[in-house]
């Protein structure tokens, strides 16, 4: 997958089509700003908007990844690669994620320390101390579900029975035990319940 390959093949597309950049924007329902960024190959369109865009312009999402219009046998060839290439970018990009969960996770939980600090080692009135500890635990509690939203989205878990993999919903994350990212949840396709591992594929 190239950028600017599929820049100017969305371009060339768009023209094809006889729209401009605004009439393309509002047919997916984004600006005409992230219709010229795309152009450019100053971005891509994400995952959600891949499929809309394809449709609009009446290409495959292979062709629009490939950057180029595909014959059945190129399209077969270019599927695969593509596949693989788009595996590893989410991949990297899973892993990446992780780590700044972690270290969000790790800084949010230590920052709550100078609330602490400050209500045992400062004087000073108790509604202050009050506040001071309301705030400390509030931000504790945003920055965790930063974390659990990251955490949530990245990879499936795995099931330790039948190794089905899931994405679980909130309620299920908050309401099961954990061990880091390991958490004891009920799968959804066997029913059984499971220290179930984060995997990324
Ligand atoms: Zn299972």
């Amino acid at each position: 997958m190239d950028l600017l390959v599929t820049a100017k093949f969305i371009k060339e597309q768009r023209k094809e089509k006889g729209l401009t950049q605004a009439e393309l924007a509002e047919k997916i329902a984004v600006s005409e700003k992230t219709i010229s960024k795309w152009e450019c190959g100053k971005g891509f369109p994400d995952t959600s908007l891949m499929l809309p865009l394809c449709e609009a312009l009446d290409i495959t999402a292979n062709e629009l990844l490939s950057g180029k219009k595909l014959n059945e046998k190129e399209y077969k060839a270019s599927a695969e690669t593509n596949l693989v290439e788009l595996k590893d970018k989410t991949e990297k990009l899973s892993r990446f994620l992780l780590m700044i969960e972690w270290v969000l996770g790790y800084f949010v939980t230590f920052s709550f320390l100078v609330p602490v600090f400050l209500i045992v080692f400062v004087q000073m009135a108790t509604w202050l101390k009050v506040v001071l500890y309301i705030l400390g635990f509030v931000q504790v509690l945003i920055g965790l579900h930063f974390c659990m939203m990251i955490e949530k989205d990245v990879g499936f878990y795995e099931c330790e029975h039948c190794h089905h993999k899931h994405i679980p919903s909130y309620k299920q994350m908050y309401a099961a035990m954990h061990m880091g990212r390991t958490r004891y949840m009920k799968c959804p396709k066997c029913g059984k319940k499971s220290w179930q591992k984060k995997v990324l594929k």
